[in-house]
């Protein structure tokens, strides 16, 4: 059951990462590599191309990535309503081929999709580690803030498998929909778990945690993917870069 509607996520989380965007601006933390934009930038927009041929209803929203200044940390995230980061890690640590960019951004679009955010929200609710988010619609300055850090709280919480088994599945139909490799999500995850263990990638493994045979799983779903036809690439979507 969804405490906290998948609306009122994306409400929630839109004030949340217009705060981490603003906060980091003022940090310095945003890396200004437009060739690395560039790529994030292209790949994500076939990706949300993708997404939003699948569920138009999500056309609307401010798809939007920030790309964070942290050469040691591999991590990357999308909140409800399609606003993401990458930290710049991500991609140099893993050293990270288009296919399994596409591969790691489709996982977590597909979170933000499948209304695991909204789950998020509702778990970090249930636990009382935030007031009651339905206050903000009392207008309450200090329940408003409380409500974005509910959606803030809710993406340090670790998905269930059941939801990394859903991520992993839709995250790889999108890339082959936006042209990517879906067998890229292989050597991605190996890449990852080879990583294990290192302060870096920490958060981002306790939040995607592994589920049982996900390489098996993985390797069968992405010959699956790749016998279907292939369909007409999609019309890029545009995607707001920060910064
Ligand atoms: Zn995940």
């Amino acid at each position: 059951m969804l405490v906290v509607p998948p609306d009122m996520a994306i409400s929630e989380s839109r004030l949340a990462y217009a705060q981490t965007v603003r906060e980091m601006t003022l940090a310095g933390d945003l890396l200004h590599d437009p060739v690395l934009a560039e790529r994030v930038g292209a790949i994500t927009g076939r990706l949300v191309g993708a997404a939003v041929r699948r569920w138009p209803h999500t056309s609307g929203w401010e798809w939007s990535v920030a790309l964070i200044d942290a050469p040691d940390t591999v991590n990357a995230w999308c909140m409800a309503g399609g606003r993401m980061a990458v930290y710049s890690g991500l991609v140099s640590r893993l050293d990270l081929s288009d296919d399994e960019l596409a591969n790691v951004m489709g996982h977590e679009i597909a979170h933000a999709i499948a209304n695991h955010s909204a789950e998020q929200m509702s778990i970090a609710l249930l636990r009382g580690l935030a007031v009651l988010a339905v206050a903000v619609e009392t207008g309450d300055r200090s329940s408003a803030r409380s409500a974005d850090m509910l959606a803030s709280i809710a993406l340090s919480l670790p998905n269930s498998r059941t939801a990394e088994y859903e991520a992993d599945q839709l995250g790889m139909e999108l890339a082959a929909a936006a042209g990517y490799s879906p067998r890229a999500a292989v050597s991605l995850w190996e890449k990852m778990g080879a990583m294990r263990g290192s302060p870096g990638i920490l958060e981002f493994l306790s939040t995607h945690p592994n589920p049982d045979n996900r390489s098996i799983r993985l390797a069968t779903l992405a010959n699956q993917l790749q016998t279907r036809p292939q369909s007409t690439p999609p019309t890029p979507h545009p995607v707001r870069m920060y910064p």
